[in-house]
């Protein structure tokens, strides 16, 4: 879209780090003064936790919920709820959150990364089954940015080899694939809360399960394993305190009633978007997943270095220049080139549960993971919020293109 710069406004641009691009608001005031009045504030005796997870569970179509701490606490909690063995293989993605890895070395587990699709950064099935072994115990997925892996292919690998599937939805609330609801196609699905997905409440997470086993032994795990409710109670194996107190959860619960409206904004404005960035040389718009509902926790583009020298990061310093700041690259680099992966600082000096690991299960070599590198090397993230106006869509696009020819021109706009 070819609008010179000097004849748009200069506007603010939501951020979700404040109330700008924030849905905080008098609903949530109230139930948070609710709960302080009540005196009530831990989860296992209060009204608020309950009740948000009863919603969250019928919201997405799941049988059993349970609020926690944060989202890298829920997917704490979905290992431990499969239960691996020290040395056991947790096949992952090289692409996404910390919070999502290192809860797998917490439970004595080894991170296997796969590789990823170079359109969408999401991990594939593939690659998945390439680095199934006897000692896969689980698969994890991360629906990057809020679109879907491609559940359909995932799922048929992992039932061949009855390998439970637990789905990292924390960028992902209310996306669908095939009209199902994300997370509701592994066993376990993990969705965060923290001050930058698409509802919050600071830091928060939940779990969700259809299987009841399963999410009693997660329940468990994030209550120092006591048996609330049972006979004879006891503390049944090692576990944590990762609950969510009643202050979050009354936050929690006037969110999602929120929920539903910041999704279809997002990607209402997701798809005004794509028009407005047609025609943008060496910028490509979102691939979206077939069958599927992107969700927009991130709009995030791809840059071809070809047509733009410097690729993404010389893009992102054009924009910063113009106050849109980005991620170029969005992790920087693949999770194991991370330190705590890359040199295996765990437990003391010990490096352990790497030091249970097989040769193939800890080889990182950039070979095995063409399209990580690809995409990283392409990715550029946009910041996306529901409260992003005509004015904030025209300025976007109109600045990127701006800073698009500039670049593929190799001198001045
Ligand atoms: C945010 C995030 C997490 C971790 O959630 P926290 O609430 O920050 O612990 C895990 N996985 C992904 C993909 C995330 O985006």
């Amino acid at each position: 879209m070819n609008i010179p710069l000097t004849q748009l406004p200069q506007i603010q641009i939501p951020s979700d780090q404040d109330a700008t691009g924030r849905t905080l608001g008098d609903e949530e005031i109230a139930l948070v003064t609710e709960a302080l009045r009540c005196g009530t504030l831990t989860a296992t005796k209060g009204k608020f936790a309950k009740r948000l997870e009863t919603e969250f569970a019928s919201l997405i179509g799941v049988k059993h919920a349970h609020a926690c701490s944060s989202g890298s606490a829920a997917i704490h909690a979905a290992i431990a709820a499969i239960d691996p063995e020290p040395g056991d293989e947790i096949i992952t993605t090289s692409i996404t959150d910390m919070g999502a890895l290192s809860p797998i070395l917490y439970q004595g587990a080894i991170p296997v990364f796969a590789d990823v699709d170079a359109r969408t950064g999401n991990v594939t099935a593939r690659s998945i089954a390439e680095r199934i072994t006897p000692r896969t115990k689980a698969i994890i997925v991360t629906h990057l940015f809020g679109n879907p892996c491609h559940m359909k292919s995932i799922m048929a690998v992992a039932d061949k080899h009855g390998i439970p599937v637990i789905e990292d939805c924390a960028q992902a609330f209310l996306s669908t694939y095939r009209g199902q609801s994300i997370g509701t196609f592994g066993a376990l699905g993990c969705f965060s809360l923290q001050q930058g997905k698409h509802i919050t409440t600071g830091e928060g997470g939940l779990i969700v399960a259809n299987d009841s086993a399963l999410a009693r032994r997660a329940y468990l795990f994030i209550n120092k394993s006591w048996g609330y409710g049972d006979a004879n109670p006891d503390h049944y194996f090692i576990g944590l305190n990762y609950r969510i107190s009643e202050l979050q959860a009354a936050v929690a619960v006037a969110q999602l009633a929120k929920l539903r409206g910041i999704v279809e904004a997002r990607a209402a404005l997701a798809a005004r978007m794509d028009v407005l960035l047609e025609g943008t040389p060496g910028v490509s718009v979102p691939f979206r997943t077939p069958e599927s509902e992107h969700v927009f926790w991130k709009y995030s583009v791809l840059v071809d270095p070809a047509v733009i020298p410097g690729g993404p990061p010389a893009l992102a310093k054009e924009l910063k220049l113009n106050n849109i700041l980005t991620a170029p690259r969005y992790i920087q680099k693949p999770a194991f080139r991370c330190a705590v992966i890359r040199d295996q600082r765990t437990f003391g000096n010990s490096r352990w549960p790497f030091t249970l690991a097989t040769p193939e299960a800890v080889d990182y070599s950039a070979e095995r993971f063409p399209s990580t590198f690809e995409y990283l090397d392409r990715v550029l993230v946009l910041p996306w919020n529901e409260k992003y106006t005509q004015d904030t869509l025209n300025y976007l696009a109109a600045t990127i293109y701006q800073a698009a020819l500039k670049l593929s021109e190799g001198g001045v706009a």
